[in-house]
């Protein structure tokens, strides 16, 4: 089942977008826990889907692709490194990545498989870690590079506003083991890896972040970025591809 959030002119909703991709099926209230349908359907042409889920925080994990931490010339951890993006860094499909050109020149794209949580959980050992995933999307973990080389942590760096776009929508029916994740920018492909290449596995990463912190739904984990991260200039379109997912599309503008 595909799950998004969509604005009408009633507002923002949660719905199931149908095989075809071309109808939205609306939601009554959050899908969490069971999913019932006012009856209301729109075509995907007169809604705007917005981000698919409002997260409490984002949990990041930090080279957990050995390519990646090679190209950063950084060994692979023994442990996941993991760091929060703000709630505020959330942005949905087709909205605007704001460059911040006064304080950063160099802002890199990190496309990344997200998993979404569907229920309140701490401590979830690796063997019950299936229990707590509502789903999968597709992430962009933004990064002002050259704030993360200067601080000596990745709070500025990986937590301006918009620094997080996240969709289409929420794939609840996929086995994340290997899929293919590409990234491009205007057309050109920049990354490719498959989510086997995985340093930690998902299983692991929710039982390593579930240890520290309780999680909630619609909070959300990021798996880390394959090889071939590199920048973005204003009036770049950045596309993040998850095989089975879908397709995340955000242009670059100017915050300033
Ligand atoms: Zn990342």
């Amino acid at each position: 089942m595909r799950i998004a959030r969509f604005a009408t002119g009633d507002g923002i909703a949660f719905g199931v977008v149908e095989e075809d991709g071309q109808v939205i099926s609306k939601v009554a209230g959050h899908p969490f826990g069971g999913v019932e349908f006012t009856g209301e359907r729109y075509p995907v042409s007169e809604i705007r889907l917005v981000a698919p889920m409002l997260p409490t925080k984002v949990v990041a994990i930090g080279r957990n692709y050995a390519d990646h931490a090679a190209e950063m010339g950084n060994d692979v951890p023994d442990e996941p490194i993991m760091f929060i993006k703000p709630s505020t860094t959330v942005i949905g499909p087709g909205e605007a990545i704001a460059y911040p050109e006064k304080l950063s020149s160099r802002v890199d794209y990190e496309g990344e498989l997200a998993i979404v949580i569907g229920r309140l959980c701490r401590e979830v050992p690796r063997e019950r870690a299936a229990d707590v995933i509502f789903g999968y999307t597709c992430a962009n973990d933004v990064t002002a590079r050259d704030l993360q080389k200067k601080d000596v942590q990745f709070t500025r760096a990986k937590g301006f506003d918009t620094f997080c776009p996240l969709g289409p929508w929420i794939e609840t029916s996929l086995d994340p083991g290997d899929l293919a994740l590409t990234t491009s920018v205007n057309g050109d492909l920049r990354q490719s890896g498959r989510t086997s290449q995985l340093v930690h596995d998902i299983p692991t990463l929710i039982a390593h972040v579930t240890n520290v912190m309780t999680m909630l739904p619609g909070d959300v984990i990021l798996t880390g970025t394959p090889a071939g991260v590199g920048p973005l200039q204003v009036g770049d379109e950045v596309s993040v591809g998850i095989e089975g997912i879908g397709t995340l599309t955000n242009r670059v503008v100017s915050r300033d």
